[in-house]
């Protein structure tokens, strides 16, 4: 941080708009989506937005899985727009189970659309994807699938999922810039999209998108390009993909494994079994006694990057943040000593 100069991203140059297609092609890969791709130049609870907003319409049944804040809100996006949502909702922070998404499937077979979240940074569950998916892959209903913490953290690949919209964006695992995001879009989920009643003119029309920028041979992207955050994304994508995708995966798996081991040899239990956590962050509920806010007060102290789990049966956990650039063993090993440091007596 010492060495960072703000003045260096005064007047960069224009992106160059025939590369803009490239960023778009590369985060398809990444996905492992033959879908198309398209970049909202805004933070990932936008492209959700977007999506909702696009999809919801009188007559449109959802059932949408929460899981944590984000579910809460694409639900409420979707009535919005006037969608009618059948909320399944798991235990406070834990995952759902597909056993719960079968029953609410079958009870509404009406519905052509199921939305889940893949891995919560909310709260470090993770719902079991590919369950989920082939009920609605079976049922011929298209899904949303929110990969915005997984992808870099998780194996994840669209297409062998079935997952008919994928939003995700650079800021978590591939620890690239956060004001630009990205939405995977399948031939079967554009025909739910582009209709003749879709919304227009609107940032959050994903229409638009396709008619002014994919119709249009993907040149220039509408509205101004950002060209800070492009070429953010494009740096974001050189290191991701000079790295590897699969290693990045695996940095994060092993990171989650250390902060689980470290918060053992404490005596503390991370809040979710592995076959259910996710690799992107590990909470743990302070032990019997210790009063939550002034431990998180200390930790803080030594690492700002501790925080409370969001959400309800999360927003008392302590989470150690091991996303990004800081899924790294020296990272982990540091917040372990400073949560043993403030628990010593
Ligand atoms: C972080 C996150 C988001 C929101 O992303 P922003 O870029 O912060 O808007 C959405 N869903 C999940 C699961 C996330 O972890």
């Amino acid at each position: 941080m010492s060495d960072f100069d703000s003045a260096s991203l005064l007047d960069p140059p224009p992106f160059p708009a025939e590369r803009v297609a490239g960023l778009a092609d590369r985060l398809a890969r990444l996905m492992g989506t033959s879908g198309d791709v398209l970049l909202v130049q805004a933070e990932a609870v936008v492209a959700l937005e977007a999506v909702a907003a696009s999809l919801g319409r009188p007559g449109f049944k959802a059932v949408n899985v929460v899981t944590s804040p984000y579910g809460v809100w694409f639900g409420r996006w979707l009535r919005r727009a006037g969608a009618s949502v059948v909320e399944i909702r798991a235990e406070a922070a834990r995952p759902v189970s597909a056993r719960a998404v079968a029953a609410a499937l079958d009870a509404h077979p009406d519905a052509k659309l199921l939305a889940v979240v893949h891995a919560e940074s909310a709260s470090g569950i993770r719902n079991p994807l590919e369950a989920i998916l082939r009920l609605a892959r079976e049922r011929g209903i298209i899904s949303v699938v929110d990969a915005v913490a997984s992808l870099g953290g998780h194996v994840f690949a669209a297409d062998k999922l079935g997952a008919d919209i994928v939003v995700t964006g650079p800021q978590k695992a591939l620890g690239g810039p956060a004001g630009i995001s990205a939405v995977a879009v399948s031939k079967r989920a554009w025909a739910e999209i582009d209709r003749p009643d879709a919304p227009v003119t609107s940032t959050l029309s994903l229409v638009d998108q396709k008619r002014l920028w994919l119709d249009a041979g993907r040149g220039a992207l509408p509205g101004t390009p950002s060209p800070l955050e492009l070429w953010a994304l494009e740096a974001a994508l050189d290191r991701v993909e000079a790295e590897g995708i699969a290693q990045i995966v695996h940095r994060h798996a092993e990171a989650a494994l250390a902060a689980r081991d470290g918060l053992k040899a404490l005596g503390l239990v991370a809040w979710a079994v592995p076959e259910e956590a996710s690799h992107l962050i590990t909470a743990f509920a302070p032990p019997p006694g210790v009063d939550a806010t002034a431990l998180l007060e200390s930790l803080k102290a030594a690492d700002p990057e501790f925080s409370f789990g969001v959400g309800a049966g999360a927003d008392r956990l302590i989470r150690l943040n091991h996303t990004g650039r800081r899924a790294d063993s020296v990272v982990v090993h540091a917040m372990i000593s400073a949560i043993a440091a403030a628990l010593r007596p």
